[in-house]
């Protein structure tokens, strides 16, 4: 697991860490916003960070030439760590993220 990849699986930690918290807070009315607002970003955020994880599964090996974008020649050259144009959008999200590469932007 490269640099770049790393750091995405951390900022998905953090962000499901955030929420969990914020769900906490709901549960247990320390919650400052709207009570259902809070709720729905919570379970949007929840699903959203599925959906990276699952991204990032499917692409963790693309540019090392096994995953699905060498088939299809997608991907960024083997010192490249992004690998491919998917992993290097699920990183736009975090781009002001401590640790985010600017040469890491797609
Ligand atoms: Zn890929």
């Amino acid at each position: 697991m490269n640099r770049f990849v790393r750091f995405l699986r951390r900022q998905l930690d953090i962000d499901l860490e955030l929420l969990r918290q914020a769900r906490h807070d709901e549960e247990t009315g320390k919650a400052t916003a709207q009570p259902n607002a809070g709720v729905l970003t919570a379970i949007r955020g929840f699903r959203e960070c599925e959906l990276k994880t699952r991204l990032l599964t499917i692409h963790q090996h693309c540019g090392a030439g096994s995953g699905p974008c060498d088939t299809l020649e997608d991907t960024y050259p083997r010192e490249d760590e992004r690998g491919c144009p998917t992993k290097a959008f699920l990183g736009l999200p975090y781009t002001d993220r401590p640790g985010y590469q600017p040469r890491w932007r797609p």
